[in-house]
């Protein structure tokens, strides 16, 4: 067996009303002026207002996948204001972009040097700016991952990851969630359950991980419907961004073949595809796929959402149809020629290594044909 490297604890306030402590934090850690990441609709929302920093300054341009002109945009406003920390709010991709602004604060261009496929991963240091992370979706569990997901026009999406992107601190307030929508809390919930599904069978040795990942997608799985169907369920959207949470947790431990196809498939040009509905699309044939390599995986996931191992895949297909997300990738609009660069790409995603069952880019083939 290799040496593991189990790595915890990021500081994590969690609970209703956690984004009161926001001030505080941001004072412990020192910072007096923040740049603070989101984008245009939470700003809409009033929630920026709701917030109240009033000596943040405010880059609000983030796309919905952010681009690496996002970045370099972002990180010349944290210059022109004199910035001293960053405060990301918002889902995946403000905090995201935020990690990256804080890699480019200090790092020189270009940006694409730190992807981790690369190279990337020794040239980022501790010497940059602290983020604080403040999720309001739950789903990508970024606030507490070290990874950052980049779209590149000039080749495509591209991981950074390092330690020293994990955010400073994490403020999880279940309150900040209840206006998601429900095809949002759907598709979102879902990239949470993935996480904690693929994580879990990651072949990687960190039982403390395993640990969270089962917890986090028992706990995800029996809430979804419900924060779905009624959005205002303060309970159910606590357990939502505790499974969310807990999928973050659990990043280190690598994900696997869903994230291999849907990082090449969120990045299929003028068709965005929402990474969480593609993940939920995945999973059944993923798992269909793995099973035969994940026994005793597939027997603790089925005693924990208490069915069989043999119907985890038709489980994961009914939930995904109960929270009204499509069943196939064609449903999402996408077509045959699509799919033509995929299962190269996937093959070389970062996510591929630590799928339990190795896979060629045939198999990728195979799987995106059924899900087609
Ligand atoms: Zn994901």
């Amino acid at each position: 067996m290799s040496i593991a490297i189990i790595n915890y604890l990021t500081e994590i306030q969690f609970g209703c009303g956690a984004i009161r402590e926001l001030p505080q934090m941001l004072a412990k850690h020192g910072i007096g002026r923040p740049l603070l990441v989101t984008d245009a609709g939470l700003v809409r929302s009033g929630l920026i207002e709701r917030i109240g920093l009033p000596r943040a300054a405010l880059f609000a341009d983030v796309p919905s996948n952010p681009t690496l002109e996002s970045v370099r945009a972002g990180a010349g406003v944290f210059h022109a204001s004199d910035c001293d920390g960053i405060v990301a709010v918002g889902g995946g991709s403000p905090i995201d972009c935020a990690k990256a602004i804080s890699v480019l604060a200090t790092h020189p261009e270009p940006l694409e040097q730190y992807a981790v496929i690369r190279g990337g991963l020794p040239k980022i240091t501790s010497a940059k700016p602290k983020v604080i992370a403040v999720p309001t979706t739950a789903g990508t569990g970024s606030e507490v991952g070290r990874a950052a997901l980049i779209s590149f026009s000039d080749c495509c999406k591209l991981a950074l990851i390092s330690p020293h992107l994990i955010p400073t601190a994490a403020i999880c307030d279940p309150e900040l969630t209840l206006a998601l929508p429900p095809k949002l809390t759907a598709a979102t919930g879902m990239d949470a359950i993935s996480h904690c599904v693929e994580t879990y069978c990651s072949p990687k040795f960190n039982p403390i991980a395993d640990a969270i990942a089962l917890d986090g997608l028992g706990r995800a799985v029996r809430a979804i419907r419900r924060a779905v169907d009624h959005g205002q369920d303060v309970a159910a959207r606590q357990e939502m961004l505790m499974g969310s949470l807990q999928g973050g947790l659990t990043f280190q431990k690598g994900l696997g073949m869903v994230h291999s196809l849907s990082h090449p498939l969120g990045a299929v040009p003028n068709k965005p595809l929402h990474h969480g509905t593609l993940n939920a699309v995945l999973l059944p044939h993923v798992l269909n796929f793995n099973a035969s390599v994940c026994a005793e995986k597939f027997v603790a996931m089925a005693r924990v959402l208490e069915t069989t191992p043999d119907k985890l895949p038709q489980l994961f297909e009914t939930l995904v149809r109960d929270i009204g997300l499509p069943l196939s990738l064609s449903a999402m609009g996408v077509v045959a020629s699509d799919l033509t660069d995929i299962p190269a790409a996937a093959v070389q995603d970062h996510s591929t290594p630590t799928n339990p069952r190795a896979f060629t880019a045939a198999d990728c083939q195979t799987v995106l044909q059924v899900a087609l």
